[in-house]
């Protein structure tokens, strides 16, 4: 099926063994186009094959043309956070199998020592956090002029205020005759309308279906006294016995409950950008290995990283702006997957839920606190006990989403002076 596509039979070979049988939606409808060479602005869900949709063209792009492990690279990811950064590298490397095309990760928080050296021995793909290239650049320890294909993955991020000046700086330095490919869960007009000065006549895909988070995810609602957040944390998590991501607002907020549920025996990890590089990958790892039973993050956290068969994101705070709400919730419900975003709020929460309903386009569910709003033992609730089970309806993925009509329209976040500075 992955033939079909266009992609040979060296392409696809590592697929098998990743049990990839059947192309996604946005695979089906992105894989072609990459393959012409053209540019191209894609939107899916969250969780939905996107680094298979720009990567195994890019690969096959890479392997047939020129040789593998030149000096400069030919391929150039630009991604929001080091995480994305860490994992996006390790699925092209897991795509490009056994051809011998080298990806090396460039980002922030670590050395500069070891990513000079994988730099200097050759790679073909580099993926990057863009304050980190920028500081290869000025040592004159990158050379992007023989970049082909640059592809900006979560687009949207990539060209919002926060990262703006770094692109200035890295577009001008790649060859004018490129394929560039963006890819995201949501692009505005005005981000379309930004990509128009890079791209050329770019195709647009979009398989979100007019909606941004996939179906198989549902969104519930807990109004809650800030006071009483934690203990209904601690009663969520004694009623779901699984994996949980849990987000708050701030760095001192993620530790604070991070400590609170070590306290009540739960096993968990944080992660935040005032953590070093090696405990935020430590924390990442131990989370996606199930060392740890709960990772509490920050907005760090939100953005495109791939949790296996994660079942539950906790809103402990609402995120700073409405859209987050979507990146947050898409580390569930992934690759087809059932998955279930509850969110804690309080009074002051009211706006922003409005915005958060308007974006999603689905109602959150309301549930009962099964905490005692004042103090006193938890009282369970039934609405809570048994949470409504959710029709079972085309999975994303698995069941194939049919081409959206067009491009929605949401509120910029460009000018949004809420959003958190940028990492490098
Ligand atoms: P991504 O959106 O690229 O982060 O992918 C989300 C998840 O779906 C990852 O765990 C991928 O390994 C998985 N995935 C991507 N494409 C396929 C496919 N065609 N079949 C099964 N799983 C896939």
């Amino acid at each position: 099926m992955f033939s079909q596509l266009g992609l040979s039979p060296t392409t696809c070979a590592p697929l098998a063994r990743l049990g990839y049988t059947t192309p996604t939606p946005i695979q089906i409808k992105a894989i072609p186009v990459v393959l012409t060479g053209a540019d191209l602005l894609a939107r899916a869900q969250t969780g939905t094959g996107k680094t298979a949709a720009f990567g195994l063209p890019m690969i096959q792009r890479l392997t047939t043309q020129g040789a593998a492990g030149r000096v400069k690279p030919r391929a150039l990811v630009l991604v929001p956070t080091r995480e994305l950064a860490l994992q996006v590298s390790q699925t092209l490397s897991g795509y490009a199998g056994s051809s011998r095309l080298r990806v090396v990760a460039i980002y922030g928080g670590v050395g500069m020592g070891g990513q000079i050296q994988a730099l200097r021995r050759g790679t073909d793909i580099v993926v990057a956090t863009p304050g980190r290239l920028i500081d290869h650049m000025q040592r004159k320890t990158v050379d992007l002029s023989g970049i082909e294909v640059l592809t900006l993955d979560e687009a949207d991020r990539m060209l919002d205020m926060g990262f703006q000046p770094a692109l200035k700086r890295i577009l001008p330095v790649l060859p004018r005759q490129r394929q560039t490919l963006l890819f995201s869960a949501t692009l505005e007009d005005g981000v379309v309308g930004l990509s128009a000065e890079f791209t050329r006549n770019p195709a647009r895909v979009d398989v979100s279906t007019g909606q941004v988070v996939a179906a198989n995810v549902t969104h519930q609602v807990h109004h809650v006294s800030t006071e009483r957040k934690r203990d209904l944390l601690s009663h969520i998590l004694t009623e779901h016995t699984e994996q949980a991501l849990v987000f708050c607002k701030t760095k001192r907020g993620a530790n604070r409950v991070g400590d609170d549920l070590e306290q009540r025996g739960v096993s968990a990890g944080v992660i935040h950008g005032n953590k070093s590089q090696s405990a935020r990958n430590r924390a990442l790892s131990d989370f996606k290995t199930g060392r740890v039973r709960v990772l509490v993050a920050t907005d760090i956290a939100a953005r495109g990283l791939d949790i296996a068969r994660l079942p539950l994101v906790v809103n402990f705070d609402l995120p700073l702006v409405a859209e987050d709400y979507v990146h947050r919730v898409g580390r569930t419900g992934r690759a087809g997957l059932d998955g279930r975003a509850v969110s804690l709020v309080s009074g002051a929460d009211a706006g922003l839920l409005r915005e958060i309903e308007r974006i999603v386009k689905t109602p959150l569910e309301r549930l009962n606190a099964p905490v005692a709003d004042t103090a006193g033992a938890p009282r369970e609730a039934a609405q809570y006990a048994r949470p409504r089970q959710r029709p079972r309806t085309a999975r994303a993925v698995s069941a194939g989403a049919r081409p959206g009509s067009g491009w929605t329209r949401s509120p910029s976040r460009r000018s949004n002076p809420r959003r958190p500075p940028v990492a490098r």
